[in-house]
């Protein structure tokens, strides 16, 4: 607060304070998403074992009393083909120009691969800092991760390394300090209660999809598209009413997702609106609808539709 008594250069010169953009990327399923609500220590954005759950760019705001970080969630770097899949590359690679600082995030417990490969390809190509972040420490044992920060390092001239878990919270301070060490000092790009710049019913959508991930097995979660239909507060009654639309390819996909009886459906609805009624702050009553568009995953006009849609 007492930041906002000064002007934008009076602020910058007296504080040292730092600011910037810093686009976590990597592989699928590394723990991107993960590593961004333990630094927010709120969830704004959705996770799953599988790969390929991040579709979109997600924006969210660190502060601190030294600086202002924003990061970006990317969707994993990899080379599967498909529209879908060619979309969600190509949000990755279009903020490695657009950002201050790359935080490249790897696994503990894997080697490194093709997939690493194409992404170190990818940042050579632009003069971006990177630093290498390798995740998921807690699968391993302490002493195989040194020989993994030795074999990065020969690949890439990253700016740092850090070990972390962020499902377990362990390296995220040190990690931020390092991101504030290593950012150019700036003004303060959003107001001190921002925590992202992403509507709430995209969220709530989001919300609803990360719970299909998370109970469907296979391919089916990678056929589904979720969008909110309405969302109405009522803030005299402390409610907010949700209607949104579950879309899959094929017919025999919306019976898994309705499930016997309609028993999957209502398990994904209930979880959903648990998790909105923590993020909202309110009670939530959710409808949920399943409705088949077929093949809209090789469609350019219904990805389009359905919010995955790159500015040229
Ligand atoms: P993303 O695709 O890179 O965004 O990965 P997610 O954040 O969705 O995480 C993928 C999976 O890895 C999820 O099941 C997470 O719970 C798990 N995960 C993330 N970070 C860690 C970690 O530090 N340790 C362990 N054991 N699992 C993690
Ligand atoms: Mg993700």
């Amino acid at each position: 607060m007492r930041y906002r008594l000064f002007s934008r250069e009076v602020e910058t010169f007296i504080m040292n304070f730092k600011s910037g953009i810093v686009s976590i990327i990597g592989r699928p399923n590394v723990g991107k998403s993960t590593l961004l609500n333990a630094v927010l220590g709120e969830k704004i954005v959705i996770t799953s074992d599988k790969p390929q759950t991040t579709r979109n760019r997600a924006l969210g705001v660190k502060h601190t009393e030294r600086g202002q970080i924003v990061f970006f969630d990317t969707p994993g770097i990899h080379d599967q083909r498909g529209l879908l899949n060619e979309y969600m590359v190509k949000v990755a690679l279009k903020t490695f120009k657009e950002v201050d600082l790359i935080l490249y995030m790897v696994e503990a417990g894997r080697g490194i691969g093709k997939g690493d490969r194409f992404v170190i390809e990818k940042m050579e190509r632009v003069s971006t800092p990177v630093i290498l972040c390798i995740n998921k420490v807690d699968l391993v044992k302490r002493d195989s991760v040194l020989p993994l920060i030795t074999a990065y390092t020969g690949l890439f001239p990253f700016k740092e390394v850090i070990p972390i878990s962020a499902l377990n919270n362990e390296g995220v301070e040190i990690l931020i300090s390092l991101l504030l060490d290593a950012l150019p000092e700036g003004p303060r790009y959003f107001p001190d209660d921002t925590v992202t710049d992403m509507p709430e019913r995209f969220i709530a959508a989001e919300i609803i999809r990360e719970k299909v991930f998370r109970a469907l097995q296979q391919e089916v979660p990678y056929s589904v598209a979720v969008l909110v239909d309405s969302f109405k507060e009522a803030p005299e009654r402390k409610l907010l009413s949700i209607a949104a639309s579950i879309y899959v390819e094929r017919e025999s996909q919306k019976g898994i997702i309705i499930g016997r009886g309609g028993k999957m459906l209502k398990g994904i609805g209930s979880r959903a609106r648990r998790d909105m009624e923590r993020l909202f702050g309110t009670r939530v009553y959710l409808e949920l609808f399943v409705t088949v568009k077929k093949n809209w995953t090789k469609d350019g006009r219904r990805l389009k539709e359905f919010g995955y849609d790159l500015p040229q």
